[in-house]
């Protein structure tokens, strides 16, 4: 109870600290199946704000077979990261295509450290920043039995492999999970319980964000 009360002064302590000019930028973070995108579309919706997925958009170039797509099909097969310039290059033009948003939910997106401060930069840019790092928590073998069982709906071929879903949890720790420290260091980062009913999981993010100035 007590550290549940420190851990919900600490999102208040760590979000009214933000002097938020007038974009909400969040980065909801976490492993391959923590909720990411699920959590997503519920934020979009109820703050209006442009969904930046880096997964869906390669999803999108794959279909469309377009050059960025044929390049990161490889890589996203084997549950391998897309390299960063192509990852950041790609992004960058994504942010360019909403200069009226009112703010972005990055969803898979910084997975390395190049990539956290290339968002920097390119927020800072537009005079604008980071509001916060929501991370959503799972442990490993709840992150396996949700891919695995998600394969069946979202018909994606890196969900439905073993192999590939331990590469791409394996990959998650050596190369994401170091990107949190960034945030750390600049008091943005807080940690969101994803376990539980969507709902629920949906009412931490949202009171972790309605304490945005
Ligand atoms: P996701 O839909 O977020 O699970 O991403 C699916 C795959 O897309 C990942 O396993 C990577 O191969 C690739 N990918 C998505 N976002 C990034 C990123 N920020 N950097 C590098 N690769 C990425």
């Amino acid at each position: 109870m007590a550290e549940k009360t420190t851990k919900t002064m600490r999102v208040l302590y760590i979000c009214t600290s933000i002097q938020s000019k007038d974009m909400i930028n969040i980065v909801l973070f976490g492993p391959p199946g923590a909720g990411k995108g699920t959590q997503s579309e519920r934020l979009v919706n109820r703050y209006n704000l442009v969904h930046l997925s880096t997964g869906d958009i390669f999803r999108k170039n794959i279909k469309e077979a377009t050059a960025l797509g044929t390049l990161a099909k490889s890589f996203m097969d084997a549950g391998n990261l897309v390299p960063d310039e192509v990852t950041i290059n790609m992004l960058k033009s994504e942010l360019e295509a909403f200069p009226e948003a009112k703010g972005f939910i990055f969803d898979g997106f910084p997975r390395t450290s190049p990539q956290a401060l290339a968002l920097d930069e390119m927020l800072s840019e537009k005079e604008q920043s980071i509001s916060c790092m929501l991370a959503l928590e799972v442990e490993e073998t709840e992150l396996e039995k949700r891919l695995l069982g998600r394969a069946e709906t979202s018909g994606r071929a890196d969900d439905g492999d073993i192999s590939i879903v331990r590469n791409r949890i394996e990959v998650y720790k050596r190369e994401t999970a170091p990107v949190a420290e960034y945030y750390k260091g600049q008091n943005k980062f807080f940690a969101i319980d994803g376990i539980g009913e969507l709902d629920e999981i949906s009412n931490r993010l949202f009171s972790a964000i309605d304490t945005l100035a």
